[in-house]
């Protein structure tokens, strides 16, 4: 299958897992947030995935976003720990999809940028002080687990997401480069409707990725729903490759008093996944503070449905 055709026709992505695995009564207030739960609560993970499942998603992300060697070692933990995780997240999303047996479902191995090993925020300005062959070697410890991993174990896709940079997704570029036969997508976090959040225009990094043989489609997630119409066009403008949007809730994040703000209402974001889909999305799912009641919404707005 070549990385084009795995994504052909219109989708429906997960949302939020750390949201879900909260209301679920997980506690994910440590710096690893979701990852602990993969080693002390693995059924929690399963049920988020088949929440998901059952809203329609038909691709989920494997709770792994903040899985990284070099994230566990800035906590304490035994690096070596961490790759047995990210294979485990692939485990549980395939356990998870086996209960549908008669539906197409794809497993996307959830990778967070270097920022996110980093816990403090990085990822959403992008000024990281290491060198672009640290990026390169971060990233290729990750790939290299999950391209040996057993067919049990091994997902559909790589999801590298909230990448801030076009140095970051040029570094996952070059570690990918021994591995052609994975597929990847490549989703940026955005500041406004044409720039991702270190600065760059989002057209230019879609042209850069969609170099890249394993590029299945490219995206944005973690943003704001309000800037996504906007940030298709620069897509569409990019590259010619599926493109994929999972916004945030559209609620904020307010830093000073570390809570939430505003509301989410699944029926409005339902109606901006019709809005995504017609500006020429072909995969829409939902990042930070979506819930299951978003992607059903999305589901239902799909077109041909
Ligand atoms: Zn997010």
């Amino acid at each position: 299958m070549t990385a084009h055709s795995l994504l052909s026709g219109k989708h429906i992505l997960d949302g939020g897992m750390a949201s879900e695995l909260e209301y679920l009564g997980a506690n994910i207030d440590g710096p690893l947030w979701s990852a602990h739960v993969l080693e002390e609560s693995p059924d929690k993970i399963i049920a988020v995935h088949r929440a998901y499942i059952e809203a329609n998603a038909e691709i989920i992300e494997t709770a792994s976003y903040q899985v990284s060697r070099m994230g566990y070692a800035e906590v304490g933990l035994d690096p070596g720990r961490a790759d047995a995780a990210l294979l485990r997240s692939v485990g549980l999303a395939r356990q998870a999809a086996e209960f549908y047996p008669d539906r197409r479902i794809l497993v996307a191995a959830s990778l967070g940028p270097y920022g996110a090993a980093l816990h403090n925020g990085a990822e959403y300005h992008g000024n990281y002080t290491c060198t672009f062959d640290d990026l390169i070697a971060f990233h290729r410890q990750r790939i290299n687990v999950l391209a040996s991993a057993l067919p049990s174990e091994s997902p559909d896709l790589l999801a590298f997401e909230t990448l801030p940079s076009l140095a970051e997704a040029e570094a996952i570029g070059q570690a990918m480069g021994p591995h052609p036969e994975l597929r990847a997508w490549f989703s940026f976090t955005c500041r406004d409707g044409i720039h991702v959040a270190h600065g760059e225009l989002l057209r230019q990094c879609a042209s850069a990725v969609s170099a890249f043989p394993q590029t299945a489609a490219v995206g944005i997630n973690c943003t704001h729903p309000s800037l996504i119409d906007s940030l298709i066009a620069e897509l569409r403008a990019g590259c010619d490759k599926p493109v994929i949007v999972y916004p945030n809730s559209g609620e904020g994040w307010d830093a000073e008093h570390r809570c939430w703000t505003g509301t989410s209402d699944p029926a409005a974001f339902g109606d901006e996944a019709r809005e995504w889909f017609s500006a020429g999305a072909q995969v829409v799912g939902g990042c930070c503070r979506t819930r299951p009641a978003h992607i059903r919404e999305a589901a239902a707005s799909r077109p041909n449905n």
